[in-house]
């Protein structure tokens, strides 16, 4: 892809015009910042596997293992509370038709459906997806989970603590969640979510 080259003027003017922008227009801009955006719109080429009018699953094209697959959705979220929940039970049923069609057609012994919720979960894209990869034995795929030690009281009051926040049951919205994103989107103080280190990331700009 071209890289695009802005100067600070042209960047200061942009991020004017961004303070400017209505909800609607920052979404818009956002959406043709976005690679995932713009291989949903068919602007940038790649091989789809299963598209239906609330997702789109793709081939990674550097995969863990060949077959991985990126499911997204079409509209633009970065993380998963943004998310309704009749699209996001759409994606973990399009997510088990992956898997299954893995199992049946790649000779996949197993698959690892991930999401990266957040940057410190790893979460890079800031378009929300989930990994569904294809396993074989010994694929050289490590996905080594450490296994602390704890003692019995914290066991009780970590459980308790998230007993408590779910009120004994599915929250319908979970909004108020707080989870670090790659591009920041909340609104800050004076502008619509997008600050001046955003947009050169965003640009390319160094
Ligand atoms: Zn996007």
């Amino acid at each position: 892809m071209a890289e695009q080259n802005i100067s600070p003027e042209q960047l200061k003017a942009l991020q004017e015009k961004i303070k400017q922008m209505s909800p609607e227009e920052l979404k818009e801009f956002q959406k043709k910042q976005c690679i995932f955006c713009q291989i949903i719109a068919g602007k940038v080429q790649s091989k789809k596997i299963y598209e239906d009018e609330k997702v789109l699953a793709i081939l990674d094209i550097n995969p863990a293992n060949p077959g991985h697959v990126l499911l997204m959705t079409k509209e633009h979220y970065s993380i998963m509370p943004q998310i309704p929940d009749e699209d996001i039970s759409h994606v973990f049923m399009a997510a088990k038709s992956l898997s299954n069609s893995m199992l049946r057609s790649i000779d996949a012994q197993g698959t690892n459906i991930i999401v990266a919720n957040g940057i410190a979960a790893g979460q890079r894209a800031q378009h929300f997806m989930a990994h569904v990869i294809p396993r074989k034995e010994k694929d050289g795929v490590d996905f080594v989970l450490p296994q602390k030690a704890m003692e019995q009281q914290e066991i009780e009051s970590i459980g308790n603590k998230l007993v408590a926040a779910l009120g004994g049951a599915v929250e319908k919205e979970d909004a108020k969640a707080q989870i670090p994103v790659p591009k920041k989107e909340e609104p800050k103080k004076e502008g619509k979510g997008i600050n001046l280190d955003d947009i050169s990331k965003l640009l390319g700009a160094k």
